[in-house]
């Protein structure tokens, strides 16, 4: 009886130094990693505790589509990309193991760009353009809704090249006077030819040469993060590679519908693409 309860004992003891090494080991690694603003509006990004960190990963959805989740502090955190044209209001994301969980999606008005493009049928796409662009359009949902599983996001971005960013995440968009889908990342401007970084570490995911986006990488970050960097005149990887943060995939351009030399750089959560200067230090 008396070693049975001195076994108990031992054990709530280790039980004890486990959390707190746990515990120790989280505080250490939240203050190193890197970690989006939150911002719950269309086109930003929900951050929901999702479950302790004691609890294994939760696989969680939203939609249809498997969220990423990270590790910080003592929770499981899931981080939610919001469509660019979602409606306001209350979210349900389902998790395999307990409750669902919920967010408020806030509202935000993108002020509208006008744009003059003189390529006629980059504006209105014969029908041979037509069919290429849905032929794409699977192409890039397909690529930009990866999620691999196995590996732990990065987080840790930097700014791809040095430069303004033109401040044209969200904008809707009139082109030749036409309403078009809203401007879904950051332009960038810099030269033709300015080396394109990696923003972190991953897999080079799909390069294409595109109708709209031009010549395009897609880098897989791991558990559904994924950057793309678009319109450039060279790219300088192919799928598979793996790249660091910093590492060159590609060369500033103007190929495919673009009015001048700048790099358009999207980041896709949970498929939906983001506001990329959530992940970047203020005033970046
Ligand atoms: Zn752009």
């Amino acid at each position: 009886m008396l070693g049975h309860k001195l076994f108990h004992a031992k054990c709530n003891w280790v039980d004890k130094m486990k959390k707190w090494l746990l515990l120790g080991i989280t505080l250490y690694s939240t203050n190193l990693a890197a970690f989006p603003h939150a911002n719950p509006v269309p086109g930003g990004i929900a951050v929901v505790p999702v479950a302790p960190l004691s609890d294994p990963l939760p696989i969680v959805q939203y939609g249809n589509q498997r969220v990423t989740v990270v590790a910080q502090g003592n929770q499981w955190i899931a981080l939610v990309g919001i469509s660019l044209d979602a409606q306001p209001g209350s979210q349900r994301l389902s998790i395999n193991q307990g409750k669902p969980a919920s967010f408020q999606i806030g509202n935000k008005q993108y002020k509208t760009q006008r744009i003059s493009i003189k390529d006629k049928n980059k504006v209105n796409p014969d029908e041979e353009s037509s069919q290429r662009i849905v032929q794409e359009l699977k192409v890039q949902k397909q690529v930009k809704t990866r999620f691999s599983a196995n590996i732990k996001a990065d987080l840790n971005f930097i700014k791809p090249v040095p430069g303004h960013d033109t401040g044209r995440f969200g904008l809707r968009r009139i082109i030749n006077s036409q309403p078009r889908n809203p401007h879904s990342g950051m332009d960038i401007a810099a030269a033709t030819g300015t080396p394109i970084k990696a923003t972190a570490s991953g897999t080079v995911l799909h390069i294409d040469d595109f109708f709209f986006s031009g010549k395009t990488v897609y880098v897989d970050h791991g558990s559904g993060v994924i950057s793309m960097y678009a319109h450039l005149s060279q790219i300088l990887v192919k799928p598979g590679d793996s790249v660091q943060q910093g590492d060159f995939v590609g060369k500033v351009g103007s190929t495919g519908r673009a009015t001048g030399p700048h790099l358009h750089w999207s980041v896709y959560l949970n498929g939906q693409a983001v506001d990329p200067s959530l992940f970047l230090p203020p005033k970046n």
